[in-house]
């Protein structure tokens, strides 16, 4: 089964680009409200680092979530996307002052802060401009994922995060600092999770931190669980839409929340993947000594997921329905890395004949790169088509 795409429009355009199903997207965000919305102060915010390209981000803020924002230039997408920024959480290891003030003159929601150092530093800056800096400490809770290595980010040896054995003193030296606001701890325990085992032992980790807080009667608004949940790769058109059911349902069973705590989430992978496809063009098909390729005129500098995590993308040749024959889907870029996917099959190829590379819609186009000198890839939704 392939995917449905406007062919015909797609035809005479200039390739590659990507190509986002806004519809998908509604129905998405539609299920996220729908199942978070059953449990009481569930909040979902949308991690803008996925795909930043505004037009998905005003569909994703009209829907009514939030956004977590790594940068200070995350903060100002988002804010001119229309999010509000009580609904912000900015987050990263590395902010520069800059970014801090960027944050505190929007007078955003929430800095995750990831390090004593930093919290010194937004104490200081909010104290210049006479501000209190609402924060969260991001714990590194040390419970592994299930993912590719690249993506865990909640071990004991990941640069994210402030050690356990911290917390507590972090805490108190917070509630000494004049300009600062303790609210909440946050956690991201990596990326492309699909078994929920991993999710509730992130559960039982807070549920420890929070019993041992309990004891030294810190106070804890809201716990922020981070993102993760992971798409299907191998079958976009079979599951369209992560199973958000079962995900905010193993929070709801597992996390124990404290009277009035609200609980945060922060999506990315889960909102965009499944809407976004690459749209290339076969340049030529090149018969070599053991195999054949297909060379495509998207690259790596398009969609770098597969150089970087091995990551696997189906792909459809949208323009034939004939046998199937198998090839190595390359680009064009003169790095050797620079391949989609290798023995593989798809309908036989001809010069000129598209292929969508699917589930693409997260970490795509946001990654993006000029190298080789090239132009950026365009995004365009289906309703501008
Ligand atoms: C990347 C990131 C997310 C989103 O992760 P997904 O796997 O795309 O859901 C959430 N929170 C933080 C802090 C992140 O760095």
């Amino acid at each position: 089964m392939k995917g449905t795409f406007p062919i015909e429009k797609f035809k005479g355009m200039d390739t590659p680009f990507y190509y986002y199903d806004t519809e998908l997207l509604r129905r998405t965000l539609h299920e996220i409200n729908e199942e978070a919305g059953k449990y009481e102060g569930f909040n979902v915010h949308y991690a803008v680092k996925a795909n930043a390209n505004p037009k998905l981000l005003r569909i994703i803020s009209s829907a009514g979530l939030g956004a977590d924002c790594v940068s200070g230039g995350e903060i100002e997408a988002a804010v001119a996307a229309g999010f509000p920024a009580c609904k912000i959480v900015y987050a990263g290891v590395g902010k520069s002052d800059r970014e801090i003030n960027l944050g505190l003159d929007n007078d955003i929601f929430c800095f995750n802060v990831e390090s004593l150092a930093e919290l010194e530093v937004i104490n200081e800056l909010a104290g210049n401009r006479n501000r209190t800096a609402r924060v969260a400490l991001r714990i590194n809770p040390n419970v592994g994922a299930h993912t590719h290595a690249n993506i865990t980010t909640g071990l004991a040896e990941n640069k994210f995060g402030i050690a356990m054995g911290d917390m507590g003193s972090v805490i108190e030296k917070a509630a000494g600092m004049k300009n600062i606001k303790f609210v909440g701890l946050h956690f991201h325990i990596g990326s492309q999770i699909l078994d929920m085992g991993d999710f509730d032992a992130l559960c039982n980790r807070i549920n420890e931190l929070q019993t041992r807080l309990e004891r030294s009667h810190v106070k804890v608004e809201n716990i922020n669980v981070g993102g993760g949940l992971g798409i299907d790769y191998e079958h976009p058109n079979r599951v369209p839409v992560p199973d958000f059911k079962a995900y905010f349902a193993t929070y709801a069973r597992h996390l124990r929340l404290r009277h009035g705590q609200t609980l945060h989430f922060e999506l990315g992978r889960s909102v965009v993947g499944q809407c976004g496809s690459l749209i290339t063009r076969v340049l030529y098909v090149k018969q070599g000594t053991a195999k054949q390729f297909a060379i495509v005129d998207a690259g790596m500098t398009d969609l770098i997921r597969p150089a970087l995590y091995q990551a696997y993308h189906k792909i459809e040749n949208i323009s034939a329905d004939g046998p199937l024959a198998t090839y190595d889907v390359v680009g064009p870029i003169c790095e050797s890395s620079d391949v989609f996917v290798k023995a593989y099959d798809m309908n036989e190829c001809r010069r000129g004949d598209l292929l969508a590379i699917r589930s693409a819609g997260a970490y795509g186009e946001i990654m993006a790169s000029q190298y080789n000198c090239r132009r950026l890839p365009a995004g365009y939704t289906q309703e501008e088509l």
